[in-house]
């Protein structure tokens, strides 16, 4: 396990660093109709208020490249400093032209090289939109995605692997031209003005052993930052698997420098499970710390009871909803470790090992709650579940008060 990521150039996204050594940046990307102005900036505040750093937001239209900046200036009046980046596909290099409030209120660009145009166009549009960026001081985002990757340069590559009887199979011919396009449109970015300091490279793919490969590839060719993110990953408990697999991964042997976890919303769903998702994915391997975090067990035959499975989720949403406010006053709440356990079995081994933790009764067990604090019986919880829920809960509040004392006012928060 590595904390030492590989790239040394670091980008600036408004306030926030990328790469560089900078710890791994949380990003996300809005669903709304960025037209919608309302829609778009009430999504960007709570993605962000969820703890992502960068947001992206869809510009494909000029109405949508119009509301840019009335979404920043909104923004700006609530508080939230989170940098907009715009995902640009087909005419980026002309709303960019059209519209440069717009140029000027995101903070990063990102392009699509499989997107920009074909033929001689394809160079002549790309280097218009990293012009514009280098005229506007912004970084670009230079997003491969295998789903859109350049066709010509896919056939020139799968020709050449036939005529030369390369042996190559057709997903490898396809791994090795993202890494070609990245490549060379970084070059591309250079030689139009921008400097290293102002570009970032993704090359997404929805199969994971093919990102992990690709990544790896990439991160031996290049010392530009990464953005690391599974395409396409799916609903649900596919889609977290399967991009915390294929991240975990790289993120593990040092690859990476900004995250993104592209779940596919259940309809009404909640965007903000991608930003969870990715903040958990960060804390789980160690390289961030977020909110604190509350172990629990499966529950097995040894419970019959789900009050443990009730109050853990208590737990965590009140330590969620809690986590706004106690940031801001609380320094290292997020290193927090809380436990919620089932039974005797590992319950007091658990609960010991947390900051605080309680251990409910298995079946045939004294219905009473041993809870521990700081790895020291604390005292013994009884009563019903909501009695228990409010007197746990009350627990945490002086835990957190008392261990995190509360920064003096005007001091600002860490991170
Ligand atoms: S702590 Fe107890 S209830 Fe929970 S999984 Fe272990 S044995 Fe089962």
């Amino acid at each position: 396990m590595s904390d030492e990521r590989r790239t040394t150039h670091a980008v600036r996204v408004g306030h926030v660093k990328i790469g560089g050594g900078a710890p791994v940046v949380v990003q996300s990307m809005t669903s709304t109709d960025t037209a919608d102005v309302a829609a778009t900036t009430a999504q960007v505040l709570a993605l962000a208020n969820a703890g992502s750093e960068l947001v992206r937001v869809t510009v494909n239209l000029p109405e949508a490249a119009a509301a840019v900046p009335e979404i920043r200036s909104r923004l700006d009046d609530a508080g939230c400093a989170v940098p907009l980046i715009g995902d640009f596909h087909y005419n980026g290099h002309i709303l960019l032209r059209d519209f440069p409030a717009c140029a000027r209120a995101l903070a990063k660009y990102r392009i699509n090289p499989g997107n920009v145009g074909h033929g001689a166009k394809r160079d002549e549009q790309f280097a218009a939109i990293c012009r514009i960026a280098a005229d506007n001081g912004k970084p670009v985002r230079i997003g491969v995605n295998a789903g859109s990757l350049d066709a010509e340069l896919v056939a020139a590559k799968m020709a050449e692997n036939a005529k030369r009887g390369l042996g190559r199979s057709s997903d490898e011919v396809i791994d090795e031209c993202m890494v070609i396009s990245a490549l060379s449109s970084t070059e591309l970015a250079l030689a139009s003005g921008l400097s290293t300091g102002q570009v970032v490279i993704s090359c997404k793919l929805s199969q994971p052993r093919e990102l992990i490969a690709v990544y790896r590839d990439l991160a031996a060719r290049t010392e530009q930052p990464l953005h690391l993110g599974l395409t396409e990953a799916g609903m649900g408990i596919k889609g977290l698997v399967w991009s915390a697999s294929a991240i975990g991964v790289l993120l593990a042997e040092g690859i990476g420098d900004t995250i993104r976890v592209s779940l596919t919303p259940r309809p009404g769903g909640d965007r903000r499970d991608e930003v969870i998702a990715a903040c958990e994915l960060l804390q789980a391997l160690g390289l961030r710390s977020f909110a604190p975090s509350v172990t629990s067990c499966p529950g097995c035959g040894r419970t019959t009871s789900t009050t443990f499975q009730a109050l853990a989720e208590r737990i965590e949403g009140y330590v969620r909803e809690r986590m706004p406010e106690w940031k801001l006053r609380h320094q290292g709440v997020e290193t927090m470790r809380l436990a919620v356990m089932g039974c005797v079995v590992n319950g007091p081994g658990e609960s010991r090992a947390a900051n605080i933790g309680i251990s409910l009764p298995g079946t045939g067990e004294a219905p009473s709650c041993p809870v521990f604090v700081d790895g020291e019986r604390f005292t013994t919880l009884k009563g019903g579940y909501e009695e228990l829920a409010a007197a746990f809960t009350a627990l945490v509040e002086d835990y957190v008060a008392t261990r995190y004392p509360a920064a003096a006012a005007g001091t600002p928060p860490r991170g």
